[in-house]
């Protein structure tokens, strides 16, 4: 038998079997075609194309052989005028004709195809294209999968730098408040992830209430009308008892539109797609929570809910430095036993005070007051019962004075009130008012009532003039003045 060698040797002057051409064109994966279109482009047809049109498109050759519409039926509606305008462009230039666009299968599904051919004018003036197409839809499968994992990718790293970006600002906020650093973050969080709005709220220690802190709103979006700010949690509501779960179990919840009534407080329910809240936990403890709102339904990632986790980490971080650090100025500056102020925060600032009255005439006036026959309480009723009244002494003083007012311990059941901005004749009668609720004041220890009252010496900043030592001169003045009113029989004031 003749070697394979020897035959094609045998062979190669020898023309190929009449059909081999076509038996190529009919058995590849590409589909081969003649394209024929008339001068005018009124009349287009193939007059040949590979049978394989048969199995994918449902084509019969043969009727595409007189009409060539059937075929560009099958171009999808958004490809079709890409595609038309190609195939002009290659008649009148004659250049080689290439193109991409989706064809309806049999199946009905549509694949992408690529197809190349070159033109030939004929002797009519009609044109003749020699070519073929083959599917490339596996290739633009890739291409789309590559550009989502760009395109996540790029989200990913969006994400960990605005991560980083905002732990940068707290933890150096320059002249920026920790609360401006939280409403920059709702904001930038909220752009980032195509919320509608963002806010944070914060629980009392009971978990009865929550208020309304920080919010943030995409333009034309409104924020949530709660004036007041706080809302008492009640249970009948759907949505108070997704706040109710997320404390219990330290999770981000999820309320979607399918809750019938996702109605909040003064929210029309309509417009609100979808809420998220995470809870914000210091030393293990559910403190608050940040919410996200979503107008459109399905507007947010899959993995939503794991980016928040990373963002209520970051918050919950921030949050737990800020109470520790305020912690510890309070245990500095302030009584343990009644949160007054204490000596070390009083005296700096009279110092400050002291010196500001010299330079500006800002006058002030200071009180001493002392509890008459405190000891008493101690040795009668016990200590506790003395510590008691030293705190409900000391809401009084909060309660009978002005924010600007500083109310300071002194001593054992001595108090200092300093009244900024104050002449004396104001400060004789916010003292009778002091001591008029002192002994209104309802003091009572374990059931029993304890009747109270107090001695207060007061003295103006501006009676002693500047000199060395002007604080100690005040001070002593006012010290005086109180021993004057425990001589004259007590539950008075002496000022002048
Ligand atoms: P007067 O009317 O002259 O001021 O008499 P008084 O009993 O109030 O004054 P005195 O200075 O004799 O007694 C003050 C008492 O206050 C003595 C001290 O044991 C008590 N004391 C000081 N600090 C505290 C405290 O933190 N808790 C309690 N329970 N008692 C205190
Ligand atoms: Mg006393
Ligand atoms: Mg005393």
């Amino acid at each position: 038998m003749a070697s394979w060698k020897d035959q094609q040797a045998a062979s190669a002057d020898a023309a190929p079997p009449p059909d081999f051409f076509r038996k190529l064109a009919d058995s590849g994966s590409g589909i081969f075609y003649t394209y024929w279109r008339s001068r005018d482009g009124t009349a287009h047809r193939f007059p040949y194309v590979s049978e394989q049109v048969r199995d994918l498109f449902g084509l019969d050759p043969a009727e595409l052989q007189t009409d060539g519409n059937a075929l560009f039926a099958l171009i999808h509606p958004e490809d079709a005028q890409d595609l038309g305008q190609s195939i002009l462009d290659s008649a009148q230039s004659l250049n080689p004709w290439q193109c991409r666009a989706r064809l309806r299968l049999a199946s009905g599904e549509y694949a992408w195809y690529e197809g190349f051919s070159r033109p030939e004018r004929q002797s009519d003036g009609s044109l003749l294209w020699y070519g073929q197409f083959h599917d490339i839809q596996h290739y633009k499968e890739l291409e789309q999968e590559l550009r989502a994992s760009e395109a996540e990718y790029s989200f990913q790293a969006g994400f960990q730098n605005l991560v980083a970006r905002l732990s940068r600002n707290f933890i150096q906020p320059g002249p920026k408040t920790m609360d401006d650093c939280i409403d920059e973050l709702l904001n930038d969080v909220g752009e980032y992830l195509r919320a509608d709005r963002g806010y944070l709220y914060a629980f009392d220690d009971d978990y009865e209430s929550m208020t309304k802190t920080h919010l943030w709103c995409r333009g034309g979006i409104p924020s949530l009308v709660d004036p007041d700010q706080t809302i008492y949690l009640d249970e009948g509501l759907p949505w108070h008892q997704k706040i109710v779960w997320m404390i219990r179990n330290n999770q981000v919840v999820f309320t979607g539109s399918e809750v019938e009534r996702l109605t909040r407080e003064g929210e029309d329910a309509s417009t609100l797609a979808s809420v998220f809240n995470v809870p914000l936990s210091v030393q293990g403890r559910v403190v608050g929570f940040m919410g996200l709102d979503f107008y459109v339904d399905g507007s947010w990632r899959e993995d939503l809910d794991d980016l928040l986790i990373i963002l209520s980490g970051l918050l919950s971080g921030v949050l737990e430095r800020h109470l520790l650090e305020e912690r510890l100025v309070n245990q500095s500056l302030k009584d343990p036993l009644t949160g007054l102020y204490n000596r070390r925060y009083l005296m700096p600032r009279l110092n400050e005070m002291i010196q500001r009255a010299d330079r500006y005439q800002e006058d002030f006036c200071l009180a001493i007051i002392d509890i008459d026959h405190f000891k008493r309480i101690n040795d009668t009723l016990g200590h506790m019962a003395g510590d008691a009244v030293l705190c409900q002494f000391a809401e009084i003083l909060k309660r009978e004075t002005r924010g600007a007012d500083i109310v300071a311990r002194y001593g054992g059941e001595e108090f200092v009130v300093v009244f900024p901005d104050q002449g004396s004749r104001e400060t004789a009668l916010a003292m009778g008012r002091i001591l008029q609720a002192v002994r209104d004041g309802g003091f009572s220890f374990q059931g029993k009532d304890i009747p109270l009252t107090a001695s207060a010496g007061l003295a103006a900043a501006c009676e002693k003039g500047v000199c060395e030592g002007a604080l100690d001169e005040v001070l002593g003045l006012a010290d005086t003045r109180l021993y004057q009113a425990k001589q004259a029989g007590r539950n008075q004031f002496v000022d002048s």
